[in-house]
């Protein structure tokens, strides 16, 4: 009979895959129980900058959680280029904030400011550096900000990437497997139910993204994670059309390195709805020809919708539940592409007893979220 892991991962998307591999170089049996295929959620629907967009608006715990993931992804990065054969297209692209009115003006001041404060690279841009940095940009663009040390990854690939190396590692991954609900002993849970029957672990991770506060109702333990719906574009466009990722309100423009460009993205409270709607092709072609005048002619490639696992206060939960064996990491909304590296260490760190690289009281799932 093939023995129980140590560790069950509830959730194949980027969070479950990079905290599966990460354990598995802590020398842990782990599975990784998904529902569907692995990285097929927000994960594959995502845009893969690595930086929250508008960052300046985030509390100070989550630019910290921020800033320890940037200097983690290099490294892991490298990891997966020798053990994996799927490449993620890590590329610094850098990220060009154009300002075309007073508000986006002021927006980049508090940005310039925070960015400078924290000692971190930004550049300043007349309207002239901005329209040579970067043609065919609206005539209403009257200066930016580059950050250019800002990086992207092709995120669809970065599940598949991570769960290929975390494999070679040992690591089980069972998909077309849906978890039901918790095995429990008085205090404590000791494992799963799943479609395909009851699995035992010391620990199980949840990572469930935009579906972890219903499976956890039954236990009685209540983790707001809401679904936001986010609705993208991918256009085929000339290689090297775009130099950065080019954010413009709250509309972005990011390109891939076969020269397809990518439009993002709606926020949208829909329920688990994934069907992309007129009305969001329309909003966004818009929004991208105030960045970009004529982009609205280029052909539409496919466009899609993901969930984003939000949480009342917009931070994650990563840390203990309030149960014995239970460890949460979900509810990372706008960011988790940017966050699974930091996520998967903080969960390492907890499993072997060591102190957080991060302070992780912020993001206690028993926190008052709300
Ligand atoms: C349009 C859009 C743009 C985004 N852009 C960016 C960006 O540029 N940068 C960035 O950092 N982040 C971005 N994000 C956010 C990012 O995609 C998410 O935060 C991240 O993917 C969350 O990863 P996850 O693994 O927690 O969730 P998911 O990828 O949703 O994975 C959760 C997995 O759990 C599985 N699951 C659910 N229930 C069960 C069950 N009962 N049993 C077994 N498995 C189950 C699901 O099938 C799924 O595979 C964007 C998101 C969207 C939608």
């Amino acid at each position: 009979m093939a023995r129980n892991p140590d560790v069950i991962v509830v959730g194949g998307g980027i969070v479950g895959c990079a905290i599966a591999h990460r354990l598995a170089r802590e020398g842990l049996a782990v599975t990784v129980l998904e529902r569907g295929a692995l990285g097929r959620e927000a994960s594959w629907a995502a845009g893969g900058i690595l930086t929250p967009v508008h960052l300046a608006e985030y509390p100070g715990p989550l630019a910290e959680l921020c800033a320890a993931s940037v200097r983690l992804y290099p490294g892991l990065i490298q990891e997966l280029r020798t053990a994996s054969s799927v490449d993620p297209e890590y590329r610094v692209t850098g990220f060009l904030i154009v300002e075309r009115d007073g508000a986006e003006e002021e927006s980049n001041r508090t940005l310039e400011e925070w960015k400078r404060k924290n000692g971190q690279p930004v550049e300043r841009l007349s309207r002239e550096e901005t329209h040579a940095r970067q043609e065919g940009l609206a005539p209403s663009v009257r200066g930016a900000l580059l950050l250019p040390d800002i990086a992207q990854v092709r995120n669809n690939r970065m599940a598949p990437a991570l769960a290929e190396a975390a494999r070679k590692r040992g690591v089980e991954f069972r998909t077309e497997t849906p978890v039901t609900g918790f095995l429990r002993v008085p205090g404590r849970v000791n494992g799963v139910k799943t479609a395909r029957g009851d699995l035992f672990a010391g620990t199980t991770v949840l990572a469930a993204g935009s579906w972890s506060g219903e499976l956890l109702r039954p236990l009685g333990l209540a983790l707001e994670v809401k679904p936001v719906k986010g609705q993208m574009l991918l256009t085929e466009a000339a290689p090297d059309l775009l130099r950065h990722t080019i954010q413009g309100g709250d509309a972005y423009l990011i390109p891939r390195a076969d020269g397809k460009i990518l439009i993002g993205s709606t926020l949208e409270d829909a329920g688990f709805d994934k069907r992309v709607t007129l009305d969001a092709v329309g909003e966004l072609s818009r929004k991208a020809e105030g960045i970009l005048p004529g982009i609205g002619r280029l052909p539409l490639v496919t466009s899609w919708a993901g969930l984003r696992p939000s949480t009342p206060d917009r931070l994650p939960y990563i840390g203990r539940a309030p149960m014995e064996g239970l460890i949460a990491a979900t509810g990372h909304f706008r960011n988790g592409i940017l966050l699974a590296p930091v996520t998967a260490e903080l969960v390492a760190e907890i499993l072997a007893g060591r102190p957080p690289s991060v302070p992780l009281d912020p993001f206690r799932p028993d926190r008052d979220a709300c």
